[in-house]
C-alpha cells in the first residue's frame, strides 16, 4: 500500500483529537505530507474515525488531484493544499473545532498570549482569519494567506488551523492553542489580563528551542 505509515499516522492523530475532545463526531481534519514524494495523506470526508482503515485515507497532490484512495477526501482539502503550497516548511496540518479557541474565533478576536507554553510557540496573539464558508476555495486562500509564517490561525466562526514540520507537532500545536485559549478565557473572567509582550514571547521561544526536551 502506498504511504501506509503516513496513512496510519493520520488515523492515529484523528483518534487522539477525538479522545482529547478537540473535535466532536467526525468534525475537523488532519493531513501529513510525505517528505520524499510531496504527496499528502488526508482524512476522508464524514467518516467515523474509530472505523478508519489505512485505505480510507486519501492520497493527493498539493494541487488537490487524487493520487490514490477509494474515499472522498475531507471537505477542507483545498485549505490543506493551499497551506502546503504556500509553506514549504509544513508537513503536517491539524484542523480542529476545539471549544475555547473556536469561541475566540466566534468573536473574531485574536487569542492573547498569557501563558508561557503558547508564547513559546507563537510570538504574537493568534490571529483570526476573516469569515469564509467551510470547504470553500475562499476559505483556503484567505487562511493560507493569513497564516503567514505562524504555527496557528483561528478561522472565524469555525475553528483552528495548526501546522508543523510533521503531523505530531501540528497536533501538539492544536493542543497548546486550545490550552492557551482556555486559560486566556478564564483570565479574562477574573479581570485584568496581563499579556506576555512580543519581545518576551521571542525570548520564551528561544528558551524552549534551546532547553526544552531531551537532547
Ligand atoms: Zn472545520
Amino acid at each position: 500500500m502506498l504511504m501506509k505509515e503516513l496513512r496510519e499516522k493520520v488515523i492515529e492523530t484523528a483518534l487522539r483529537a477525538q479522545s482529547d475532545r478537540l473535535i466532536p463526531l467526525t468534525m475537523g481534519n488532519f493531513s501529513a505530507r510525505d517528505r520524499q514524494s510531496g504527496a499528502v495523506c488526508i482524512t476522508p470526508s464524514g467518516m467515523e474515525y474509530s472505523r478508519l482503515k489505512p485505505e480510507d485515507i486519501v492520497i493527493l497532490g498539493v494541487d488537490g488531484n487524487i493520487i490514490d484512495g477509494i474515499r472522498k477526501p475531507s471537505i477542507e482539502t483545498p485549505l490543506h493544499c493551499a497551506v502546503y503550497r504556500r509553506r514549504s516548511d509544513v508537513y503536517g496540518i491539524s484542523h480542529t473545532h476545539s471549544v475555547y479557541a473556536s469561541a475566540w474565533a466566534c468573536c473574531h478576536e485574536a487569542i492573547p498570549i498569557v501563558v508561557a507554553e503558547l508564547a513559546a510557540l507563537v510570538e504574537k496573539p493568534i490571529e483570526c482569519a476573516p469569515y469564509q464558508p467551510m470547504g470553500s476555495l475562499e476559505l483556503a486562500e484567505t487562511a493560507a494567506l493569513r497564516l503567514k509564517n505562524s504555527h496557528a490561525l483561528l478561522l472565524a466562526n469555525h475553528g483552528v488551523l495548526a501546522v508543523g514540520p510533521d503531523l505530531d507537532t501540528a497536533y501538539a500545536n492544536s493542543v497548546v492553542v486550545e490550552e492557551g485559549a482556555k486559560i486566556a478565557y478564564f483570565a479574562k473572567q477574573i479581570g485584568n489580563v496581563k499579556v506576555i509582550p512580543e519581545e518576551e514571547c521571542r525570548n520564551l521561544r528561544r528558551i524552549a528551542l534551546e532547553k526544552y526536551g531531551q537532547k
